[in-house]
């Protein structure tokens, strides 16, 4: 079975290397093997190298463990939504956001997430499994090919899933895509989105990376948050907040909070107010998502006019507001709505494997 292959794309050059002696290869092949591997390409058309050598490789190992399924660009804006089918057959999403200062790939951590957000389409069938290191470097590797001639110069992890609940691969993850072996991604530009776990937000900030934080706060009181985000019952915003203050005071880094205007829900001038009083004197950004319809749930974009008003509140009580611009949204832009839809359809392997 493919999964009980190494993953080469999660191998770091050096342990690739010791993995290509150990075939009896000479290591000078593991260079040329991993010069390939980034590029996103797979074991037919690696010319250089002899076919006995990459038999002997693709009988232990997989050299791509994602495919592109399906591709859609958004006529709008050039955003391009992907869907990965990974090794067993399981589909993740991915997007390419072209901006002037360069390309953003927004990358999945799971497949579907456990978190169960009210307003995500990503959680709606629960979490089935943790992407490894190798898969999410393998995403990267495909997207950039397709980016070409231009490169990934930014990732978010923001896609399905919830980075913090896979700490162990996504880490690793983070390590590896750095690496100038790799796309040499660098922390400062890699945003990872988390719902709040506060005892992982503290290791992150004991990693000595740079990544900036992301996290969705999308409520201004325990109350509202309890409300749409599960996860509020364990942890409360205190907590959470608290967390963040560590993190900015280990690693220097503003956090980011990202909050989605639900009508009617979290979008009162109030609201706005009590978030700014959470937040004086932290050295953070707030980012207000408009909302993304999702059918499956009964929640509603804030009117635009709305947003105005509460991006405009929170800027008179100095808190560094912005909104968030939507790209893609007829492509299925958000979060496990392309997944959700593919779901629908009679392709359906990926409901067949089960979460290890
Ligand atoms: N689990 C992580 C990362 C994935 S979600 C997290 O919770 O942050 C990435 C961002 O998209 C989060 O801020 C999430 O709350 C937001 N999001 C999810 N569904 C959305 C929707 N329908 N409209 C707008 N934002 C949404």
């Amino acid at each position: 079975m493919s999964e009980q292959k190494i993953q080469l794309t999660g191998l770091t050059p050096d342990a690739a290397t010791v993995w290509v002696k150990s075939l009896g290869e000479p290591g000078f092949r593991a260079k040329q093997l991993y010069g390939w591997l980034v590029k996103g390409v797979g074991f037919d058309e690696m010319k250089n190298l002899p076919g006995a050598f990459l038999t002997k490789v693709a009988e232990q190992a997989l050299a791509q463990p994602a495919a592109i399924l399906e591709r859609h660009v958004s006529k709008q804006d050039g955003t391009e939504k992907l869907l990965f089918v990974l090794h067993d057959g399981h589909t993740v999403e991915g997007v390419i956001m072209r901006y002037h200062h360069g390309i953003t790939l927004c990358l999945s951590t799971q497949v579907g997430c456990a978190m169960g957000c009210a307003f995500c389409a990503s959680t709606l069938q629960g979490k089935l499994r943790d992407l490894t290191a190798g898969e999410m470097a393998g995403m990267c590797y495909l997207a950039n090919r397709l980016a070409g001639p231009d490169r990934i110069s930014n990732i978010v992890l923001m896609g399905s899933g919830e980075p913090l609940d896979n700490y162990d691969q996504v880490t690793a993850f983070l390590r590896l895509i750095s690496s100038p072996d790799t796309l040499n991604i660098g922390a400062r530009h890699i945003s990872l989105s988390t719902c709040g776990l506060p005892q992982k937000i503290r290791a992150l900030a004991e990693e000595g990376m740079q990544v900036t934080l992301s996290l969705s706060l999308h409520a201004p009181n325990d109350e509202i948050r309890k409300q749409i985000m599960p996860i509020a019952r364990a942890h409360s915003i205190d907590d959470v907040l608290q967390a963040c203050r560590y993190y900015i005071e280990k690693t220097g880094r503003r956090v980011v909070f990202e909050y989605a205007l639900i009508d009617g829900i979290n979008d009162k001038l109030e609201h706005a107010r009590e978030l700014a009083s959470r937040l004086r004197r932290m050295q953070c950004h707030v980012n207000l998502i408009p909302l993304n319809d999702v059918k499956e749930r009964n929640l509603r974009a804030s009117p635009r006019a709305q947003v105005e008003r509460f991006l405009e509140t929170l800027t008179q009580l100095n808190i560094s507001t912005t909104v968030r611009r939507q790209l893609g949204n007829d492509i299925f832009g958000a979060c496990g709505q392309l997944r959700a839809q593919r779901l629908k359809t009679p392709y359906q392997d990926d409901k067949q494997g089960d979460a290890p």
